[in-house]
């Protein structure tokens, strides 16, 4: 079925273009018209994923870019080399670059640790910021910004306390970015995804994962184009009056 075209000629930037949900997030994005930014800290897979994109007309142009959300000067660096490439602020952006160093509380190091909420919870702050100043700077009215937090941030989850830790912070910075931007017309939500199959899933043992699944209503794991496909109505103007949100994608998962 073909994509609606809600995001004709839009600019969206998204980090942790270069996997899983990242990717599948610029798809669905340049599918709805969207020219795309992919930014990764793994520049050859944003480089990858930018080449695979749809280029509909001949405006529709998309580059990757090579990122460490956790570091202040390389998000900076980001903005400018985008709005120079484009020349234009990101209208939309799409965090989902994020890592995990799984340990029990009782084993966990000071380093995994701060590594985690470093790219979890300062990244998305770090591109939150530049981004909405990029916006506000522009005069541009309006602007999406989504940001993947996690099902487990708001029930905790076992060999996760950094982890859950960020994405519980995810959707509070979330929450007060967009009462915060509310009044330049930047909307911020937060989705909540439980377990989706990408390589992040993929390092849990099948013996947890089966357990996992066994609390899924809908008894499988989510796809990433099914994350995506709510990050686009986010993104696009059918959710004009929504911000502030977390929307759960989850298969019914409560743990
Ligand atoms: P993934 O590991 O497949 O992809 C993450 C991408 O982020 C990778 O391309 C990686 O190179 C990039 N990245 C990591 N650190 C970075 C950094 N410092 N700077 C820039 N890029 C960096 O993960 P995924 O499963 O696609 O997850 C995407 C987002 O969704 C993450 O924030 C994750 O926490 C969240 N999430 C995933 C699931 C799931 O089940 N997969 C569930 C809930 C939330």
């Amino acid at each position: 079925m073909a994509a609606p075209q809600r995001l004709r000629a839009a600019l969206a930037l998204v980090t942790g273009g270069g996997g899983g949900i990242g990717a599948s997030v610029c798809a669905r994005l340049a599918r709805e018209g969207a020219r795309v930014a992919v930014a990764d800290r793994d520049e050859a897979a944003a480089a990858h994923t930018a080449r695979g994109l749809p280029r509909a007309e001949p405006g529709q142009e998309h580059e990757a870019f090579g990122v460490d959300v956790a570091c202040a000067r390389s998000v900076s660096q980001l903005l400018a080399q985008v709005q120079a490439r484009f020349s234009a602020a990101p209208h939309v952006c799409v965090n989902c670059a994020g890592i995990t160093r799984d340990e029990f509380l009782l084993k966990q190091t000071e380093a995994a640790f701060d590594e985690v909420i470093a790219v979890n919870l300062k990244g998305t702050f770090l591109v939150m910021q530049a981004v909405a100043q990029a916006l506000v700077q522009s005069g541009a009215l309006g602007g999406s910004i989504i940001n993947l937090g996690s099902i487990v941030g708001k029930v905790g989850n076992l060999g996760q306390v950094n982890y859950v830790a960020s994405k519980a912070g995810v959707e509070g910075l979330t929450k007060t970015a967009a009462k915060e931007l509310a009044r330049y017309g930047i909307r911020c939500n937060v989705v909540l995804p439980g377990f989706i199959r990408t390589p992040m899933t993929d390092q849990v043992p099948p013996k947890v994962m089966e357990k996992l699944l066994a609390l899924v209503p809908m008894g499988r794991l989510g796809d990433p184009e099914e994350v995506a496909d709510v990050c686009a109505f986010l993104a696009s103007e059918e959710s004009r009056y929504i911000t502030g949100a977390s929307v759960e994608v989850t298969g019914g998962l409560f743990l």
